[in-house]
């Protein structure tokens, strides 16, 4: 028996010590558990810190590196501005021939490489009837010099080459019972300066404006000294006698004034273009062949001048039109007129424009390499765009007006591009839409830019 309570005794002392070694293993496995759970979360802690930072650091350098290149950018870009200048100045004095040359290759390239939009038409002529004077174009020291003055009864002068045509002008007028004379003609660059001055200095003191301010408002009535075409000789404003009827005055000139070579300068439609306030009692004097066009085409100075400027206004004109004239839509079924698609209405405008394309078929698949041949630039820059380009992207094509907006034919009255109604249903078939920056950029990916052949 004595033996057998020993084995009973051994046999639960073993399975006590069983227990215990369980017990303990259990215990050490939860402390290292917990003790490892303490160490990896400090472990994972500590990489998200250092994975936050190196985030953190890499965004600022990232950030960087995009401002370095723009600021590259802009330093090239006005560098770039100055050696045009300078070669447009080289070309200037080396002669007419070279002049066109040059300044039609840096135009093109200053249209390539920046975002300048310059509306100004660039004269392909010599024609001193024809000559521009406004903010962009200073009158030449040697036309002063070469401007010979006749002066009028009430001292005034003009250009002496214009006075026949001034005097059947206001001869003309006589006739047809309205009395009228030209209250300022040729002025002097220190006369438009002096005038300049007075007009900013005016408004500084009762608009209680700042200098810079004045200044753009009223370039917008008048240029610097230099920059005013009252100084060639060709302007003048015209106002009725004290007794006669202003608005009896400005609709017979309105009808009569371009038989003699006159057009009115700066009109409302032409803003958009010449960049001053509507004017009606200014006139220029541009030769009754070119005053005869530009009153039957309804186009400015600055059109007449410029055959690119002239196609891309009138393509503006025909889609505004259009867009604006209900009774073209969005259709691809009748595509080529009276509705229209995205390409269909760019091709109709280009084609009234009478800029010489070969585009078929005229869809946005070949627009590109369809345009480039025949007088575009592509532009894979949204951000360049300005007046007259036109806006392209994989599926839709449409004209830009500049200041974000653009005319569009955008898809039918269900929001479609087949079997819908004739004409514009909603008004949004074909439209001129305005966008944000950024919208604008998403909604379209490149730009063609005519600049001629
Ligand atoms: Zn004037």
């Amino acid at each position: 028996m004595k033996n057998e309570d020993f084995n009973w005794i051994t046999i639960i002392g073993i399975l006590i010590a069983i227990v215990l070694v369980v017990l303990i293993f259990r215990v050490i496995f939860f402390i290292f558990g917990f003790l490892w759970k303490i160490i990896s979360g400090f472990f994972m802690l500590l990489w998200k810190g250092i994975a936050l930072f190196f985030g953190f650091l890499w965004k600022i350098i990232s950030g960087f590196f995009p401002f370095i290149f723009n600021v590259i950018k802009w330093i090239g870009l006005f560098l770039w501005g100055l050696f045009v200048k300078f070669l447009k100045w080289l070309a200037h004095a080396a002669g007419e021939g070279i002049k066109l040359g040059l300044a039609k290759i840096g135009a093109a390239i200053i249209a390539s490489l920046t975002s300048m939009c310059s509306v100004s038409g660039t004269p392909v002529t010599n024609d001193w009837r024809l000559v521009l004077v406004d903010i962009d174009h200073p009158l030449q020291e040697e036309y002063v010099e070469s401007i010979e003055l006749a002066t009028l009864e009430n001292n005034e002068q003009v250009d002496a080459r214009i006075l026949d045509d001034l005097n059947g002008l206001l001869e003309d007028a006589v006739e047809d019972g309205v009395d009228l004379y030209v209250s300022s003609g040729f002025r002097t660059s220190e006369k438009q300066a002096a005038l300049f001055e007075r007009k900013v200095t005016m408004l500084m003191n009762t608009k209680d404006m700042t200098r810079q301010a004045a200044e753009e408002q009223v370039e917008k009535i008048l240029g610097k000294a230099s920059y005013d075409e009252h100084e060639t000789g060709l302007a003048i404003d015209i106002v009725p006698q004290a007794e006669q009827d202003m608005q009896a005055m400005l609709a017979w000139l309105q009808d009569n004034a371009w038989k003699h070579g006159f057009i009115q300068r700066y009109t409302e439609w032409g803003q958009v273009i010449t960049g001053m306030e509507p004017n009606p009692t200014h006139f220029r004097y541009v030769g009754k062949e070119a005053a005869k066009e530009m009153q039957n085409e309804q186009i400015t100075l600055e059109e007449y001048i410029d055959p690119v400027l002239r196609a891309t206004e009138k393509m503006i004109r025909c889609a505004t039109e259009i867009a604006l004239d209900d009774s073209h839509g969005y259709d691809q079924g009748e595509r080529d007129g009276p509705d229209y698609d995205c390409s269909s209405l760019v091709y109709v405008c280009l084609k009234r424009a009478h800029v010489e394309i070969q585009w078929e078929p005229h869809t946005t698949h070949n627009e590109i390499e369809s345009l480039e041949k025949c007088g575009f630039i592509y532009i894979d820059d949204i951000s360049q765009a300005c007046r007259g380009d036109i806006l392209i992207t994989d599926e839709h094509t449409g004209i830009y007006l500049g200041d974000l907006t653009t005319i569009e034919a955008s898809g039918n009255e269900n929001g479609k591009s087949h079997y819908g109604k004739t004409g514009d249903q909603t008004g949004k078939e074909i439209a001129i839409v305005t966008y944000t920056a950024d919208k604008l950029s998403k909604r379209f990916s490149g730009i063609l830019r005519y600049v001629g052949k």
